[in-house]
């Protein structure tokens, strides 16, 4: 799923080639990707695109007083295509989902495709003319690269859900997903199990720091690809997350796994739990 990081580019490349280009025809081939009905997203047509940005992982086009905001969910990505076919696609076939065909002041005619990869069609789109009129969006927490050390550590001792829980917690605060929180865990040296409220204040500047540090060279890195002309998230530089069983970086112990039914994240007990093996909740419940 599309991050912070990942998202962040996506509105850096959209506000470099989308910003001032006029929107024309919009193709849906997925009829359920539209959640809102008023204002209709035939409203967008002939408008000119006058900014881009990003609300938590959600990834938004504005075009003067309406929005367009997509969450790109699990299989999502946004794919910038510079010769789309004129021909509007056929619905229920292949990944796309909605289409955005643009005219430019150089009179080029690119289009931007919303795909989704998978079974589970989870992404959505809304045309509103406020953002806080998407409830996801209404619900975020502070985001991930504002907030201060202060409130993250108020965040923290709001709640006694396991740091794992609450790094991902949109409510609480806003950007991170499985991936990045796997990161963030090991470079603080964390235990994805410690519970928030229970870190001392060392642990929660620690945790600061490495949230700050992550997400900005994460940022800095998707930005230095052309995120949208890339056919789906591409992940360069991960220390311990999707690595099961590779040498953890820091310690060079394997990295271990914890498995969900369909999910699972990755952490080093080495650096992170002091050797301690947590519980594999695929495993436990086959031993049961
Ligand atoms: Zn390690």
């Amino acid at each position: 799923m599309p991050e912070l990081p990942e998202v962040e580019a996506l509105a850096g490349f959209l506000r470099e080639h989308a910003v001032g280009a006029v929107i024309g025809r919009i193709d849906i081939a997925a009829l359920s990707v539209l959640k809102t009905f008023d204002p209709p997203i035939t409203e967008l047509q002939g408008k000119d695109v006058t900014d881009a940005a990003r609300f938590g992982k959600h990834l938004a086009l504005r075009a003067g007083d309406l929005w367009l905001i997509t969450h790109l969910s699990r299989g999502g990505w946004l794919r910038w295509v510079d010769n789309p076919s004129a021909a509007p696609p056929k619905p229920g076939k292949g990944p796309l989902a909605l289409r955005i065909h643009f005219f430019t002041p150089e009179g080029a005619t690119p289009a931007i495709d919303l795909t989704e990869a998978g079974t589970k069609k989870r992404l959505a789109v809304w045309v509103v003319r406020d953002p806080q009129q998407v409830a996801s969006i209404a619900r975020l927490g502070p985001d991930a690269m504002t907030v201060t050390e202060l409130e993250f550590a108020e965040i923290l001792s709001s709640t006694t859900a396991r740091l794992k829980t609450s790094l991902v917690d949109q409510s609480l605060l806003a950007g991170i997903g499985n991936a990045y929180s796997d990161e963030i865990l090991h470079v603080a040296k964390l235990s994805p199990f410690a519970s928030s409220s229970k870190l001392d204040p060392e642990a929660v500047g620690a945790l600061y720091a490495a949230m700050r540090s992550v997400l900005s060279d994460a940022v800095a890195r998707s930005a230095g690809q052309d995120a949208a002309r890339l056919k789906g998230e591409k992940r360069s530089g991960m220390r311990v997350h999707a690595r099961t069983g590779l040498p953890c970086p820091v310690c060079g112990d394997p990295v271990r796994e914890v498995a969900y039914v369909d999910r699972s994240f990755q952490y080093c007990a080495t650096c992170q739990t002091a050797g301690k093996i947590l519980a594999d909740r695929r495993m436990s419940r086959l031993l049961k």
